[in-house]
């Protein structure tokens, strides 16, 4: 087993992977920047090594001083959690070549599903369900971009091969505006991504956001938990996710849950990963795998019992996954709320002192937050400062439980997003469940 690894992270996520490691017994170093000398999970660390100023680019991007701080301590593993270096296949490949365990996947898998072309074609060849399109990149020949278009039927969506958070995407609803569309997201492609590669998908108009978690170990076994429903997103970005997702049947979870085993296994996939699908009309469209361990984990967590971030270090131990796909049993029901320093109405980040901080408790609930009263929020980083997580024997109950919880967490000194959950909690649409990923900003008056 590892014995001591360095956490390349910082927030929520740091402490949790902390927390796994003080479970099994692996020591931990934090690396930090000067703007986070008291995170919870820096002074709860074995050791700590401050890395750099405050901006990421000089801290938790900076690849050598975070494998300089492996090296001082002795580390012989390094877990990137998620954002920053946690997909920069450089990253991985620096690491191992170090002489440390990247905790995640081998670099080429996750240069192969950072290139979306290359991932749709490893996809297709496993059998997972894709978005009709090019299948590959596009060329220069206007007639054959506009004959492919014809094919697929507009609405469709030119995207950047190398693009990711939501950006190097454009929709095109007519012959008329193709070609131009086409060349404008390349050159986009190539200033925002270094590589103007694009190709074309039918545009889905009404999806909803379900996606599988994998995971897989280096003796050939791979078994997914189920999926989750991230639908209630604002550009783009998640803020509410629940496992299972409404509606789908125990059939087509066996049968799509299987494909990107099989696809996982076809690719000598290691660690944790989430295969991302738009769902429509009953079907499943792969859309990109996230080749990391994702925000939105725990509430697969409460629901199969299973410990991602614990079978994610055994993983990287050398170690056989703990359980096999007939062990896995999806109990009840769980929603998270992603809790940002931010205005519930303007969504202006809003830093500060944490005057006070209270976390709702009770059966079946689970935070998971750095903050404490008098922590201070740096302005420097993502707005996300914790999550707060449900559990029920029934969507209902999970309902039920996640709405009373947010009457009783108490966060003083800065502005939260509270407020729009407390919200989202009395929409009649949200109680039913199945919204559609367009469904908030249309609500919230933003479309
Ligand atoms: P990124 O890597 O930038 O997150 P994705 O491929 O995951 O890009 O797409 C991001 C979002 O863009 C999706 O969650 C969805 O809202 C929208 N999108 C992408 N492809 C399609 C499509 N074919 N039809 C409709 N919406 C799409």
């Amino acid at each position: 087993m590892l014995d001591k690894i360095v956490i390349a992270n910082r927030g929520e996520i740091a402490l949790r992977i902390l927390r796994a490691c003080r479970e099994m017994d692996i020591k931990t170093v934090a690396v930090h920047s000067t703007a986070d000398n008291n995170l919870k999970h820096v002074l709860l660390a074995d050791e700590t090594v401050c890395i750099g100023p405050p901006q990421s680019t000089e801290s938790y991007l900076n690849m050598p001083a975070i494998i300089s701080a492996a090296e001082v301590t002795d580390a012989t593993g390094i877990h990137p959690g998620y954002g920053f270096l946690s997909e920069n296949a450089d990253f991985a490949e620096r690491v191992e070549s170090s002489g440390f365990t990247f905790i995640g996947p081998k670099a080429d898998a996750i240069r192969m599903m950072g290139d979306k072309v290359s991932a749709i074609r490893a996809m297709k060849a496993a059998g997972v369900p894709t978005v009709p399109g090019s299948d590959g990149p596009l060329g220069d020949d206007a007639d054959e971009n506009l004959r492919l278009a014809r094919d697929i039927g507009y609405p469709i969506i030119i995207k950047a091969a190398a693009g990711g958070g939501g950006r190097g995407m454009r929709v095109v609803h007519s012959e008329a505006s193709l070609t131009a569309a086409i060349t404008v997201t390349k050159a986009e492609a190539r200033a925002g991504f270094g590589s103007d590669v694009v190709y074309m998908e039918k545009f889905l108009e009404k999806p909803r956001h379900v996606e599988f978690q994998l995971l897989a170990d280096t003796h050939g076994n791979a078994i997914h938990l189920g999926e989750r429903d991230c639908s209630m997103q604002r550009r783009h970005q998640k803020v509410i996710e629940e496992a299972p997702a409404p509606g789908i049947s125990e059939e087509q979870r066996n049968e799509i849950g299987a494909r990107c085993v099989k696809a996982c296994l076809e690719m000598g996939y290691r660690s944790a990963g989430t295969f991302e699908f738009l769902y429509e009309d009953g079907e499943f469209y792969f859309i990109e795998m996230n080749t990391r361990l994702q925000v939105e984990h725990p509430v697969t967590e409460m629901i199969t019992g299973v410990d991602i971030v614990r079978e994610q270090l055994r993983i990287a131990s050398g170690e056989p996954l703990s359980i096999r796909q007939e062990d896995v049993k999806l109990q009840g029901h769980a929603i998270e709320c992603r809790i940002n320093a931010e205005d519930p109405k303007t969504f202006m980040p809003s830093p500060g002192m944490v005057t006070l901080w209270h976390s709702p408790g009770g059966p079946g609930i689970r935070m998971e937050s750095h903050v404490y009263s008098g922590y201070k929020v740096p302005p420097y980083y993502d707005s996300m400062i914790g999550k707060l997580i449900a559990h029920g024997e029934d969507r209902d109950a999970a309902f039920a439980r996640m709405k009373n919880a947010l009457t009783e967490i108490v966060i003083e000194g800065i502005k939260t997003n509270v407020p729009l959950h407390q919200e989202i909690f009395q929409h009649a649409a949200f109680k039913e469940g199945g919204t559609d990923i367009h469904y908030l900003e249309k609500r919230l008056g933003l479309v």
